[in-house]
């Protein structure tokens, strides 16, 4: 059997077509999570950089766009109304309140990589991270942590996207993330950025020969 259609609980996410690489490979979800600041987006980018057999998710979002941030590139922004009536018709396969936002995984995002004949990657706070697990058999989850919680700190107020603030309070949702790495499949220490980028295109490399997980 070449492909198997990856599903959550009950609800097919779509027949997956052909791989644009590697033909006899099943197609995967990759969830990468993580604190925020940990580099996740960074990772993310590097290695979609390198990969034409991967494709990112975008989420939707209720949280102000940053500047620089486009709409349907880095999230669909969404007003609170338009997200509960989008959750409330069940197109998301996983939604959560993180600070004082609300994000979720379109349903039609991994669906849309799958007909193009591509793994997914998603990139989620951990709870979404937990609930993609747990829904849908066959998912990669990879932790991503940083050096250190100092460094953590260091990373969010150079980023300097947050009022001081906000970035206070995604310190302080951090440190209880830190330690939910032992759930994932995999935690990738980001502290050289190459030597990260490499480590999780190994994981992926894996995961793609590697027989589907039940
Ligand atoms: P996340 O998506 O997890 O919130 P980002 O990818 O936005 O994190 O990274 C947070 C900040 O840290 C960004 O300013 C980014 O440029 C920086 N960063 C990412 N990886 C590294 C690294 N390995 N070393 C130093 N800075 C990094
Ligand atoms: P940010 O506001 O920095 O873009 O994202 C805040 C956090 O929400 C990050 O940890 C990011 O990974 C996470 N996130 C982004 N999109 C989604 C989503 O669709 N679902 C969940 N659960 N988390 C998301």
């Amino acid at each position: 059997m070449p492909h198997q259609p990856v599903q959550d609980r009950g609800r097919s996410l779509g027949a997956p077509a052909r791989r644009a690489r590697r033909p006899s490979a099943p197609l995967k979800l990759f969830v990468v999570t993580g604190p925020s600041g940990a580099g996740k987006g960074t990772l993310i980018q590097r290695l979609l950089e390198r990969r034409s057999d991967l494709k990112l998710a975008v989420s939707a979002t209720t949280r102000a766009r940053r500047e620089g941030e486009a709409e349907g590139r880095e999230y669909y922004f969404l007003s609170e109304e338009e997200f509960l009536e989008r959750a409330e018709r069940d197109e998301f396969l996983e939604h959560v309140v993180y600070v004082s936002g609300r994000y979720g995984t379109l349903r039609s995002e991994v669906e849309r990589a799958f007909a193009e004949g591509k793994s997914c990657v998603l990139e989620l706070e951990t709870k979404g991270a937990r609930a993609v697990r747990d829904a849908v058999p066959g998912a990669v989850t990879i932790f991503i942590a940083a050096p250190s919680f100092a460094e953590l700190e260091r990373r969010l107020r150079e980023r300097a996207t947050e009022a001081s603030g906000v970035i206070e309070e995604r310190l302080e949702v951090a440190r209880r993330q830190m330690d939910e790495a032992g759930e994932f499949n995999y935690t990738i220490v980001n502290d050289e950025l190459d030597r990260a980028v490499d480590e999780l295109e190994r994981v992926v490399d894996h995961e793609l020969m590697a027989k589907m997980r039940t």
